[in-house]
């Protein structure tokens, strides 16, 4: 009896591993992986629209298996600042490359928000760079380090050999200026945009450079690019979607979104891509609104945008709104062994899992900002 007792427990645990390796095996990649050649589109360069300024702005973006990154080179006659790292290794190297081109000093990397996409490659650039200060507002640079051990962890289940690991951590960074010599940039704390798996109210810095009526305001705004809309509410839209109309009441000479296909920026003004965002975040409530499933939304947003790049943010973001947490893995064999359970289970496993990524990723939060 025991033997036989015995004999079933074997062959349950054989069974489960073979289960979990075949689950493991089926592991697919959300959109945008697909290898490209390397799209040699110029970086566009802005010059200062105010007399005497030696300040001039130029922006690098990454391929669409890259996830169309872009990072922006604030630069002086002999400094400059990086608003924005990348979030692959090669991008990085190809940064770095644009940085060391300028052949001015790099004084400081200023990051908007701690996601990793725009976090990842600071890594690279420090030991490229050692002498650079790499920083952020003090909420955003907490958020960065807290987050750094899943980051690198989900950085290489993404991209494999091309992760920009280990993570570096940002500095707290508690001013609302930053002076490159002499001329003041602006920084606009405790914006709303992307937020991911952190809070409603995941601070965003957006940079203003008074000299060159340039705003940069990272995954606030986007440009012919899926946004991700995962985790944000009605009532963060909301806010995110007014301080969209504020921004296109502005002066402004330049927009560089966070995310843009290279091949797009050409044809990139400060409307146009405000005008995106705001449409887009409105198509995505109308979409939201009207549908019954988190399938549903991705294939009226896909039907509305046609051929768009940045796809893996519809998909991550409104598996997330769903809080259909086991699809974020994108394994089509885990999602069919999940169908063998009654959907009370998985609504009740999605959810669970869903807090505990929301505990590691966030910091203690007792107060309610929206
Ligand atoms: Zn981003």
């Amino acid at each position: 009896m025991k033997k036989i007792l015995l004999c079933c427990l074997a062959l349950l645990v054989v069974g489960l591993v073979s289960l979990g390796l075949w689950i493991q095996g089926g592991s697919s990649k959300p959109g945008n992986t697909a290898k490209t050649a390397l799209d040699d589109t110029p970086f566009r360069t802005y010059e200062a629209v105010v007399p005497d300024s030696p300040l001039k702005l130029t922006h690098f973006i990454s391929e669409a298996n890259e996830i169309n990154v872009s990072s922006s080179l604030i630069v002086g006659e002999n400094e400059m600042i990086v608003v924005a790292t990348q979030g692959t290794k090669y991008a990085s190297e190809r940064l770095a490359d644009e940085i060391e081109k300028m052949g001015k000093k790099l004084t400081y990397v200023y990051l908007g928000h701690a996601h990793l996409d725009h976090s990842q490659g600071a890594r690279i650039l420090k030991d490229r760079f050692p002498d650079a200060k790499f920083i952020a507002e003090p909420k955003v640079a907490a958020l960065q380090q807290l987050r750094m051990t899943d980051d690198d962890a989900r950085a290489v289940k993404r991209f494999g050999d091309n992760a920009a690991v280990p993570s570096l951590p940002f500095e707290a960074y508690d001013h609302d200026v930053l002076m490159l010599e002499g001329r003041e940039i602006q920084l606009w704390h405790d914006q709303y945009g992307d937020v991911g798996i952190g809070h409603e109210d995941e601070p965003h810095t957006v940079v203003y450079i008074p000299d060159l009526k340039a705003l940069l305001p990272n995954d606030i705004a986007y440009y012919r690019a899926h946004m991700m809309m995962g985790g944000s509410t009605k009532a963060s839209r909301a806010i995110w979607k007014q301080q969209l109309r504020d921004y296109m009441k502005m002066d402004l000479q330049v927009v560089i979104p966070g995310h843009l296909p290279r091949s797009q920026s050409a044809d990139m003004t400060p409307s146009a891509v405000l005008e995106h965002s705001l449409t887009y975040i409105e198509a995505y409530e109308t979409a939201l609104e009207g549908s019954e499933s988190s399938d549903e939304v991705i294939e009226k947003m896909l039907e509305k945008y046609p051929g768009m790049e940045h796809t893996s943010a519809l998909f991550l973001g409104t598996y997330m709104n769903f809080v259909e947490t086991h699809r974020l893995l994108f394994n089509p064999r885990l999602e069919k062994v999940m169908s063998w359970f009654p959907s009370s289970f998985v609504q009740w496993f999605d959810h669970t899992m869903w807090e505990k990524k929301k505990v590691t990723q966030n910091l203690p939060h007792d107060h309610e900002h929206i």
